[in-house]
């Protein structure tokens, strides 16, 4: 049985809104994660040396295939106008589609410096998907990191598909969001299980696994970050879900009972099939557990996962949240684990890093959840600190991840706890 919801929930808890300076990557560090998931799609930011730098060290490791990603650099005289960039952009995408007819689709991607220079790829998508259609489709979206969150790049990248999905009048159950292969696998074994077997996955694997869509679809959302996305889908006609997000054994079940009331699942059914992967996630997360249980917990806005986490975090580890921020409060996608998370942290929606350090800094919570440029000066001060981007290139959905979504918040605070004899020792040598 699931814990009962908190009488109050964090529904209406008074948002603090903050709109300073932010501390996050840019969207284009999806990339590394969109990639690895379509296998015939090409990534091709149009940005500067910066970008393709950040992309590189981004996906931190040697790519020895072809990649499926790179950058069309923007040079000086580009920026200053003096060249005609829609005509080297065309000449850059002729080479690389004549050199790699594996790919199928083909994502230009918006970067700051294109957006100055007002390089209009949407413009420039359609023009190339005439040209090359039907073997390849051209699209675009923004990765800029001006006022975006790095989770970003992903919803833009689904919402710039989803118009070009084909039309049905099918009930079928849409997955949105890309999760590695192994995961999306446990899931799609778990609905098969329930008997739910019309299902599709945004993004597909492959350009031909034809997704289409209409008035008889509905979808239930992987990330919380996905709201241009759920507003696309909305728009063609397709229906919404609401569900806790899958994180945790609680999280897990409470979204596959969404699923399964919307498709007339037999209770018992359910209850036989998520009855022991649900067990091995409670278990796995109870080890967790008691490094967790009644530690605190801090979080500074940057992946959008922060709500969900905090749910899990409260309900199933036992720790107290004491203020959780995100990016942005998508309420329509994270309505039912704002309902589940007990009254009492600080909710924040943006940033504004100086006051949020000053606030983080007077909590000195057991476990702080920050981006890598704060990581370290924190730690620095005796913070344990984890870092936010983990949470994305992690596999932590479902129930078979619960268990090490757990054991990431327990790392930093078990090295701590191991190191702690040691420090006077180090101070002194120092
Ligand atoms: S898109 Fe903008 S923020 Fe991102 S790497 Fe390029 S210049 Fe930097």
């Amino acid at each position: 049985m699931n814990a009962p919801a908190p009488a109050l929930g964090c529904t209406n808890t008074p948002v603090l809104k903050e709109r300073g300076q932010r501390e996050v990557f840019c969207g284009l560090t999806g990339i590394i994660w969109l990639h690895r998931k379509m296998q015939d799609a090409f990534f091709l930011v149009v940005g500067s040396r910066t970008c393709a730098h950040l992309l590189q060290s981004a996906a931190g490791v040697m790519i020895f295939a072809e990649p499926r990603f790179g950058t069309a650099i923007l040079e000086e005289k580009d920026l200053a106008g003096l060249a005609d960039a829609q005509t080297e952009l065309d000449r850059e995408v002729d080479r690389l589609l004549s050199r790699r007819p594996d790919i199928r689709q083909l994502f230009l991607v918006g970067s700051c410096p294109s957006e100055v220079i007002k390089l209009d790829l949407h413009r420039a998508a359609e023009r190339m998907s005439v040209k090359h259609a039907p073997h390849v489709r051209v699209l675009n979206y923004s990765g800029s990191g001006i006022e975006t969150t790095f989770t970003q790049g992903e919803d833009a990248c689904l919402a710039s598909m989803v118009p070009t999905l084909g039309a049905t009048a099918e009930k079928e159950l849409l997955l949105v969001g890309a999760l590695p292969d192994v995961v999306e696998d446990q899931a799609m074994a778990l609905l098969a299980a329930l008997g739910i077997t019309k299902v599709r996955c945004l993004p597909a694997r492959r350009s031909a696994d034809a997704l289409a869509i209409g008035p008889n679809t509905v979808f239930a959302l992987l990330q919380p970050f996905l709201g241009d996305t759920h507003a696309a889908l909305t728009r063609r006609g397709a229906r919404h879900i609401p569900a806790p997000f899958p994180f945790g054994a609680e999280g897990t079940t409470l979204w596959l009972q969404a699923i399964a009331t919307e498709f007339g699942v037999d209770p018992d059914l359910f209850a036989k099939v998520t009855a022991a992967p649900r067990a091995r996630a409670e278990k796995a997360v109870a080890a967790a557990t008691q490094t967790l249980s009644g530690k605190s917990i801090f979080f500074f806005p940057d992946s959008q996962l922060e709500i969900p986490l905090a749910r899990f975090l409260t309900r199933e580890c036992g720790m107290t949240a004491i203020e959780v921020g995100s990016p942005f409060l998508h309420r329509d996608l994270l309505g039912p684990d704002l309902a589940l998370l007990a009254h009492g942290p600080t909710i924040s929606e943006g940033q504004d890093v100086d006051k949020q350090l000053t606030r983080a800094r007077a909590a000195r919570a057991d476990l702080t959840v920050c981006g890598l440029g704060l990581a370290n000066p924190l730690e620095a001060e005796g913070m344990a600190t984890k870092w936010a981007i983990e949470l994305v290139f992690t596999p932590v959905h479902f129930y078979e991840q619960a268990g090490d979504l757990a054991a990431l918040f327990a790392r930093p605070l078990r090295r701590r706890a191991l190191l702690a004899p040691l420090a006077p020792d180090m101070e002194a040598a120092e």
